[in-house]
């Protein structure tokens, strides 16, 4: 066995000043006995983070026209989306995770763009599930399409779904999704997802004047209905928002609204660089959680590397430029050359947009290119 782990002995030396991660530590050391047939080195980036979810876009397409992310001004008729050939192939995206899992991805979540408009995803599943290393195995959709899909994605091996759900009002969704999809579409694909077997989690991004009055809706519902849901602040992604600090509603006055209707415990993080907090109503099941990645940024424990559908790796959501190892795959070059052009994207890495907000000028690559 040859084991090569860079940093990880610091940090179990001061694993006892952070009880609230030794979960955390306890299943790497678990993870590190898994991998005994491996070559294993996990890499730090410039401020000594790790690599552990690689998000993985599989298009850029997708049939919601939402505004925080693809305003139809800007994505109409006449939008250039990724011509096929340009797209990774599903041996190409297979290929390149079991390049990251040595460095230490052992999470992978499919993106889009909307995931289910690509064809054949279930294949795509079946094959990242096969690779030794992956503990999860997550998938993000608007959930219109999941009806349909999510027996075939739970027989391939998919792990859990995050669905996308701003609003229960059925105008208010309609008119969010900027395209009149009904929100009942969405709410049987989550009941399909549960009953095939698949963990659902909601993801509600809230905005000032929009949706703030489905707040306590939603979490009446997921108290409901058993399901975890997130609150997600209002995020400059991309260029094409219109972003305004004034459209965010802070984590902290969801919290204070949830917090007069419901007795919420709040729970530690389950694992270092988990991006939500958690509360949960009188200590039970399902969790609410707030996203709060404008007011309270989480950059010093972003663990997270973004694969576009055309091959490019992004270090930050909020990055203007990704790195091209489509170009190396396609021109014949080996797992070692690809291992090393990884490793180094890594190392070089000194994202922190959230925390340093507004002291930027370049350009963001947009959100449903490189993945939610
Ligand atoms: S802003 Fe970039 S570095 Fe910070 S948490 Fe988000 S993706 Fe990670």
């Amino acid at each position: 066995m040859s084991v090569v782990i860079i940093g990880y002995q610091q940090k179990i030396n001061s694993l006892s000043s952070y009880p609230e991660i030794a979960d955390d530590f306890l299943s790497l050391e678990i993870s590190i006995f898994a991998l005994h047939s491996q070559n294993v080195m996990f890499v730090e980036d410039a401020y000594g983070r790790g690599l552990r979810d690689l998000r993985i876009s599989v298009t850029d397409r997708c049939n919601f026209r939402c505004r925080y992310c693809m305003p139809i001004e800007k994505f109409g008729s006449e939008y250039q989306f990724l011509p096929r050939e340009e797209l990774l192939s599903f041996e190409e995206i297979l290929r390149l995770v079991r390049v990251a899992v040595p460095l230490g991805v052992s999470k992978i979540r499919l993106t889009g763009g909307e995931p289910l408009l690509r064809r054949g995803l279930e294949d795509l599943v079946a094959m990242l599930a096969t690779v030794e290393g992956i503990t999860d195995l997550a998938m993000t959709t608007n959930g219109t399409l999941l009806a349909h899909h999510a027996e075939a994605l739970a027989l391939a091996g998919l792990s859990r779904v995050t669905v996308s759900l701003d609003a229960l009002n059925p105008e208010l969704f309609a008119r969010m999704n900027g395209v009149g999809a009904k929100v009942e579409r969405v709410l049987a694909g989550i009941h399909a997802a549960q009953t095939f077997g698949l963990p659902v989690k909601i993801n509600a991004v809230i905005q000032r004047g929009v949706n703030e009055s489905e707040i306590l809706p939603l979490a009446f519902w997921a108290l409901e209905n058993q399901i975890d849901l997130r609150y997600i602040e209002y995020m400059d992604v991309g260029e094409s928002n219109g972003w305004a600090m004034q459209h965010v509603v802070p984590g902290a006055e969801i919290l204070d609204l949830l917090e007069r209707e419901f007795a919420l415990k709040p729970r530690t993080a389950a694992y270092r660089g988990e991006v939500a907090v958690h509360w949960a109503h009188k200590g039970k099941k399902p969790e609410l959680g707030l996203i709060q990645a404008v007011t309270q940024p989480f950059c010093g424990d972003c663990q997270r590397l973004r694969l576009s559908a055309d091959g490019h790796f992004f270090t930050c959501l909020f990055a203007s430029h990704g790195h091209d190892l489509r170009g190396l795959i396609r021109s014949g070059s080996d797992d070692d050359v690809l291992e090393k052009a990884l490793s180094g994207i890594w190392q070089a890495r000194r994202d922190r947009y959230s925390e340093e907000r507004g002291k930027h000028s370049q350009k963001k690559a947009e959100m449903s290119y490189l993945g939610g």
